[in-house]
């Protein structure tokens, strides 16, 4: 009886998702420990631009209302992205963000970025100094990333923009007790550092358990993002949640 009922309820097909990931770059200009970017061997550059207009589009027209301009790579590789997000917001996403390391973020592009449209950007900066960064990240670009996230705090204050600022840390066992550290050097200039730890999304990724940390930040599971996003990557095809081809792939084409 209560069989029937349901069936009756539910309808013959899955309801699109309001919220919509695009990979515009598949390919990062850093290789942090616990990606799975950095250790997939197969990369794809830009996302060619009639199919991300044909994916806002179609998306939007069936529900969509939340787009974040990024997925797996770094936006900011893309020079058209700024063209994305005006034709996005045209269109009449509601709220559109993109996630960076910010390290190609000079003041041009924060101005063009505030300009255009965008409701957040959230920065991924997972360590609290210079030699952990590098450890982290694979490079020393710590003290310009930090710079550039000011900067963009000063210029939004400066015009009065309304985008919203964000910075995410994930933690690896050197670096579990510097949230803090970066919280106060970042203090006053972002609307929320949201933490939480490295994990080997199920295998996917090769860090050693050594290098992970402990359960020191909350992370609820399952991930919500399982069930409520739809993650196109850069060449086209889909990916459950952000983990590029880990899980499966739906051609989008
Ligand atoms: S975590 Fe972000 S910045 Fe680091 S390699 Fe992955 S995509 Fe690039």
């Amino acid at each position: 009886m209560a069989r029937k009922a349901f069936r009756k309820k539910s309808k013959p097909y899955a309801t699109v998702s309001k919220k919509i990931k695009i990979d515009v770059c598949g390919i990062c200009n850093q290789r942090c420990i616990f990606c799975p970017n950095a250790i997939q061997n197969k990369h794809h550059g830009n996302i060619d631009d009639q199919l991300f207009c044909e994916i806002i589009h179609d998306a939007y027209h069936a529900g969509a209302r939340e787009l974040a301009i990024s997925a797996t790579g770094e936006p900011l590789l893309n020079t058209k992205l700024e063209e994305y997000i005006t034709k996005a917001k045209k269109l009449g996403y509601e709220y559109v963000f993109i996630n960076t390391n910010g390290v190609l973020l000079n003041e041009c592009r924060a101005k063009s970025l505030m300009e255009c449209g965008l409701d957040s950007i959230k920065f991924s900066i997972n360590a609290g100094d210079p030699k952990t960064y590098c450890l982290v990240h694979g490079n020393d670009n710590f003290n310009a990333v930090i710079e550039n996230i000011k900067k963009f705090g000063q210029l939004r204050r400066d015009t009065g923009n309304r985008c919203k600022l964000y910075v995410s840390f994930v933690a690896v066992k050197e670096t579990i007790n510097q949230a803090e550290k970066l919280s106060s050097l970042l203090s006053g200039c972002v609307d929320e550092l949201i933490t939480m730890n490295a994990v080997t999304r199920g295998g996917g990724i090769s860090v050693p358990n050594s290098m992970l940390g402990n359960d020191s930040f909350s992370f609820s599971y399952p991930c919500g993002q399982l069930f409520d996003t739809a993650v196109v990557l850069a060449e086209g095809y889909m990916t459950i949640s952000r983990h590029r081809g880990l899980y499966c792939k739906a051609d989008c084409l």
